[in-house]
Formats: C-alpha cells, structure tokens, sequence
C-alpha cells in the first residue's frame, strides 16, 4: 500500500448524497483515510437541497442522516469551489491518491421538437432551481400562464405540476426564500396537464408521489377514462409489479369520480406524444400538439395520426435530467455519463492493459456515473461499488506531490477562492433557522451566493479548516 504512513487522501467532487454516501463508504471501509468533499454550492447536500421539493420535507429530512456522516473528524467540507475552474483535475490529482466525481445531473434532457425554443417553453431543471433557491438562476420566475403544460410523467413532473398548481399559502410553511413565495403568489396558473406519452402501466412517477396531488385542498386531479389503456405487455407489468398496479388503480379511481370544485384543475394525460409547441406570433408559445399513441410496451406508437392542440401559455419539459461533462474527463455524450467499469472512470475502454483502460485514480458515483434514474437511497449502492473498486486499486495509485491536507488548502488561498467549509455551513443553517423562526417556520432559504458565503466565512467559521484537519 503506497500510503501506509499516511490516510488515504481522497478528494471528493460534490457534497451531494452521491458524494456524501461515497465519504461514508470510504470511511467505514475501516481504511484510515482522510477526505475532502468538493462542493460548488456554498452549502452542502445537493439534490436535497436543490432538487427536493420544498413541499417534500419527509425526503428533505434525509439531510439530517447525511448531516451525521459528514460531521466525521475524517472528512472536510469544501463549499463555493468549482472543481474544473477554480481547481483542476491535475492540482487535485497533486493533493490526493484518489479522485471520485459525484457531480450528478443538473441540466434538462433535450427535446427535439419544433418551436422548443419559444418563450414560455421551459426545462424542469430550471425551474426546480428557481423554487429551490439556487443561488446561480434569475431570481423571478414568469407566472403570468392560464393554462400549463408539463411534458413527462415522472416525479420530476409531478414536482413541478404541483408546485404550479399549489398556492403560494399552502407553500409558504416550507423553507421557500421570500423572491419564490412572492413569484407563486403572482402564479395565473388554473389548470396544469401533465402529458405521458405512453399508457399508465409505464408512467414513472412513483405511487406515493401520485397519490399525494390529491392531498392538496386546492388541486382536483382530473383523468380521462379513454386514457387508461392497457396492451397484455402493460397488462403483464401491472401483474408482476405492485408498484405499477398500485399506479394504474389509483389513476381509475380518479377517473371514475366526478370532478369537484377545488380551484386549481390538473390533469394527467397519457398516450399523447408532444409533437410541436405552436406559436401566438409573436415568438410565444400558444399551444402544445400531441400526437395520439397506443400502448407498444417500451415503444412509443403513433395511434393513426390523431393531433390535438391544447391551448396552454406555457410548457414545462420534464423529460428527464442530463450530466455535464466534467473537465479533464471523458464523457458520453449519447449515455450522459462518464464512461466507467464499477466506478473506473475508462480512458480506452479498448485496452486490456489497467494502466491504459482507466484513468489512474480518477472514479465516478452516483447519476454521473449511471444517469439520472433512482432515488437518494440507490446511490448507497453506487458509492460502495466505486468504494470498492477505489479499495482494491490502492496499490497501484500514484502517489500524489502534496499529499498534507494544508497543502490545498493554501493552495486555495493562494488563488483567492473564498472557500466555505463545514462549520460555515452549520452557521448558515443556524442563520436560516432564525430567519425561519422569526416567522414561524422551520427555515427560510438564503439565495443570495455572496450572503451565503459572507454569513459561512463570518469570524466564528473563520479557521475552522486546520483546526477540524486530521493528522
Ligand atoms: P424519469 O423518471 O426518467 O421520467 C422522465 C419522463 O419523461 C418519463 O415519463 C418519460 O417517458 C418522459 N420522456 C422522456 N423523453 C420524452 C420525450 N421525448 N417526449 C415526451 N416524454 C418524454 O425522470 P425524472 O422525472 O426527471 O426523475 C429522475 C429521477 O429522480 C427518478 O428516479 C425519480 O423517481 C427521482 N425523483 C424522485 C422524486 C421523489 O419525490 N421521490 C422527485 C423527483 C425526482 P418514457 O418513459 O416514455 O420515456
């Protein structure tokens, strides 16, 4: 082992439950080591706190196991740091034996259909971010659409569907900041239709998620019985799966009520292919035009040329998230992953020889690593296989120039990056606590990146780095 008088040092890129869980991994492998998470929010927690719904807190309460394994002696936040420009690949790979990318998925899936590039047509992505928070998007968000809708029939979109469909009341207790409560009241939004384009039996959203639109006092969730069709494949999945029958029990239900008169109407489609957003003329978007589908298991099968225009003013785009490529790193474009093997990240995936199949100590978890499918809770799986791949390549791992854990830290300092830490962010959480508490509510959420920072790097955080730095 190349590191036997020293731990392990290994730089971890992203505080999100990807990287989080990779620590963690790492840390009760029973190896000594010595971990630095990279993160280019200055607050930890990723996805939780910049993907959840503020209206979700059973899924935001994760954070409090996650805050456990990160309040750890062996690992050190590093937060307000964008690895690739403010700190590259080959300075990382001067600090640490090892490198491990858990930079997740954070931009919308393309959707090539004519006029997807109107005003009023958006990415999910974006719009997660805005009622999130986040610190790097506009701070107003156009509300000013009767009528919505949102491509996709995942729990993304159902995120954003109900989001748009709530009022600004129902969602103030949640830890929205006060630029998202002002935007949702301004919210014109009455109705919001949710389009599948394939049957019900292979919608993706979850039982749990679908079953909550009905919980809100203002939504009356609306499904059209002619939507609910089944081939013997979806026939055949809805048998094997409880999950799915669960899914396809629920939506007939719904559809064989009478609507009622809550005053936020959203329906869920199925079988209509988003086909083209069509334009008021003046570069706006007018209506979506779906084409009909059939059932055609994992197919997506014209029905016979069926269109229909929905006047909406507004499209959201679901569709799914995508990976950024990662400086220094190979990616795949088609996939959206960097290509890997059990968490190696691969050079020239044609050679046999280690040495050149993998890029030396470079390793990847989480949606990077397999793309933007499963919950929080999948990417335990995906950390203990990078883990362990990371384990079993010790001896080989070049040995880093600078392996002291002062080393990057000055060499962050000398570039003047004004890095936030774990201690600067247990002052921000306190910070957004008061502010919640002044009104009432759990949390209120700082936005503003320069606040966010000043509030982490105030004196009491101030020196933090060293003190929690394990010998
Ligand atoms: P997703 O589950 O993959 O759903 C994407 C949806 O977009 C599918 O219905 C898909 O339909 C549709 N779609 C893809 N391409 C399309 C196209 N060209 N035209 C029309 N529709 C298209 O993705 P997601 O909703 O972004 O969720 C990502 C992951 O995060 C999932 O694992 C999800 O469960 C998880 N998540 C969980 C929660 C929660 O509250 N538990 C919240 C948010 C996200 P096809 O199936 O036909 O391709």
């Amino acid at each position: 082992m190349t590191t036997s008088t020293r731990p392990l040092r290994v730089a971890i890129v992203g505080a999100g439950p990807a990287g989080i869980y990779a620590a963690d991994a790492l840390m009760k492998s029973g190896a000594l080591v010595s971990i630095d998470l990279y993160e280019r929010m200055p607050a930890p927690f990723g996805l939780l706190r910049y993907g959840v719904a503020p209206d979700h807190p059973r899924i935001k309460a994760i954070v409090s196991a996650l805050h456990k394994l990160l309040d750890k002696p062996q690992v050190r936040l590093l937060g307000n740091i964008d690895v690739g420009a403010d700190i590259t690949l080959d300075e990382l790979r001067s600090c640490y034996d090892a490198v491990v990318y858990a930079t997740g998925a954070n931009a919308d899936r393309a959707l090539p259909i004519p006029g997807v590039d109107l005003e009023g047509s958006y990415g999910a992505a974006d719009f997660v971010s805005w009622y999130d928070g986040h610190p790097d998007v506009p701070r107003t968000w156009p509300l000013d659409a009767k009528k919505v809708a949102v491509l996709g029939v995942g729990n993304v979109a159902l995120d954003v569907a109900r989001i748009l469909a709530k009022t600004a009341e129902e969602l103030l207790p949640t830890e929205i900041p006060p630029n998202v409560h002002a935007g949702l009241s301004a919210n014109q939004a009455v109705e919001v239709h949710v389009f599948g384009r394939r049957g019900p039996a292979h919608a993706r959203f979850t039982p749990l998620e679908l079953r909550e639109l009905d919980h809100s006092p203002t939504i009356e969730v609306i499904v059209d019985p002619a939507d609910l069709v089944y081939d013997e494949a979806a026939l055949a999945l809805r048998q094997c799966s409880k999950q799915v029958e669960l899914i396809c029990s629920t939506l007939e239900q719904w559809a064989a009520r009478e609507p009622g008169e809550r005053p936020h109407r959203l329906f869920l489609h199925f079988c209509e292919n988003p086909v083209e957003l069509l334009g008021d003329g003046e570069g706006r978007v007018r209506a979506l035009r779906t084409e009909r589908t059939r059932p055609g298991g994992a197919e997506v099968v014209a029905a016979g040329g069926d269109h229909t225009d929905w006047e909406v003013q507004a499209v959201y785009r679901a569709i799914g998230y995508l990976s950024e490529p990662v400086p220094g790193v190979p990616f795949d474009e088609c996939a959206g992953v960097i290509p890997n093997e059990a968490g190696r990240v691969l050079a020239e995936p044609d050679s046999d020889a280690p040495e050149q199949r993998y890029l030396p100590g470079v390793y990847v978890t989480g949606w990077i690593k397999r793309g933007p499918v499963g919950l929080i809770g999948h990417t335990k799986g995906d950390a203990s296989e990078t883990i362990s791949s990371l384990l079993a390549d010790v001896d080989r791992l070049a040995r880093p120039a600078s392996p002291q854990p002062e080393a990057v830290i000055e060499l962050l300092e000398s570039k003047g990056i004004a890095f936030t830490t774990w201690s600067g962010w247990q002052q921000l959480d306190a910070y957004e606590r008061e502010l919640g508490a002044a009104e009432g509510r759990e949390r209120v959420k700082v936005v503003e990146r320069d606040v966010m920072v000043a509030v982490s790097r105030s004196s009491a955080a101030a020196g933090d780095c060293r003190a929690s730095i394990e010998p």
